[in-house]
């Protein structure tokens, strides 16, 4: 049995790299593990340690899946019963965004953060495009990384276009193993590449004409960085759902009304419209960022929105 890590998934085969020799691999799974997982479109994720044998063939076949540090999963968005896997064992995320060209979309940011609380992964915040930014802007980016950095994320913000903060940038990655996500358009393809010149990351969307029609799929990849640690790439994010969540998942992710919840006069207070709600209060006098209590008021709606995929079938 050898050991190796999934670095990249088709759907249906997958690309191991050998623990010792770095050897790639094609490999498939072995039945049962879609049995076992049958709420997982994809029961293997980039970056799971796997046991494989190599058949005759010479492809792999994996044989077991190494119990995970942690992961990052999404409600699927072609089988809203169903979640996709995005990545495994990752050290760090990375949630990628501008504040114009695309115009910022906070509530997107607060999806991503919602999907990393639950491991505790450390997430960072990078606003790309510095050099767009005009008074106004940077007051609303100022604006926002008080807001984050007060309940403990890091907030960086480079120009991959003026080579502002690619050293930090850099430093941030080094020896990690780190998911980069972000709408497209925010210019992760070219400030990744702008600090790993040989390593080009697929830009836009990718389709696949399988099933019912043309979709959006995402095939996470993990590439390695030639000054150390690794990137997982995770294209074509356009929607973050979570309507198979319960009301508690939401309110126990956000973390800062999490921790004030503590302090609601009712056990079961849902933060919305209960009387002596201390996320509430805090909301009120500043604690509470309103953004953030907007996205969390949103999220608890869509769990109980019966018709959103309806509404968003194309995402
Ligand atoms: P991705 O979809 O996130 O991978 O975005 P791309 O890397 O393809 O970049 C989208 C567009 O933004 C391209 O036209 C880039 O040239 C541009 N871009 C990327 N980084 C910057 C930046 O720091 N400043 C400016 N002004 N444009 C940038
Ligand atoms: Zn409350």
């Amino acid at each position: 049995m050898q050991k190796g890590i999934v670095i990249k998934s088709t759907g249906s085969w997958y690309l191991v790299k050998n623990i010792e020799t770095n050897e790639v691999i094609q490999s498939r799974i072995v039945g049962r593990f879609r049995i076992n997982n049958k709420y997982l479109t994809n029961p293997v994720a980039v970056g799971d340690e796997v046991e494989y044998i190599i058949e005759q063939e010479g492809k792999g076949m994996i044989k077991k899946i190494l119990p995970r540090r942690n992961y990052v999963v999404r409600q699927s968005p072609r089988q809203r019963q169903n979640l996709h896997l995005l990545a495994s064992n990752v050290d760090q995320a990375i949630v990628m965004t501008t504040i114009i060209d695309p115009e910022l979309k906070i509530g997107f940011v607060d999806r991503f953060l919602l999907m990393t609380e639950a491991y505790n992964i450390p997430t960072v915040l990078i606003f790309n495009k510095a050099d767009l930014y005009e008074a106004e802007e940077m007051e609303y980016y100022e604006e926002i990384k008080t807001i984050y950095e007060k309940i403990g994320y890091t907030v960086m913000l480079v120009s991959a276009e003026d080579a502002i903060g690619l050293e930090a940038f850099q430093t941030l990655l080094k020896d990690k193993t780190s998911l980069i996500a972000g709408q497209s358009g925010v210019g992760k393809s070219t400030l990744v590449n702008s600090i790993q010149p040989q390593l080009e990351l697929r830009t836009g969307e990718i389709s696949d004409y399988s099933g019912k029609g043309q979709h959006t799929t995402t095939f996470a990849e993990m590439h390695p960085l030639t000054f150390g640690g690794s990137i997982i790439d995770t294209p074509g994010i356009k929607l973050l759902a979570f309507t198979h969540l319960k009301p508690d998942d939401i309110s126990h992710n956000f973390r800062e009304i999490f921790k004030a919840s503590k302090d609601c006069k009712y056990g079961d207070c849902s933060h919305r419209t209960e009387p002596f709600c201390a996320v509430k209060t805090a909301v009120e006098n500043g604690a509470i960022a309103e953004s953030r209590y907007a996205s969390f008021l949103q999220l608890l709606e869509e769990t109980e929105d019966q018709n959103y995929w309806e509404r968003h079938k194309d995402a």
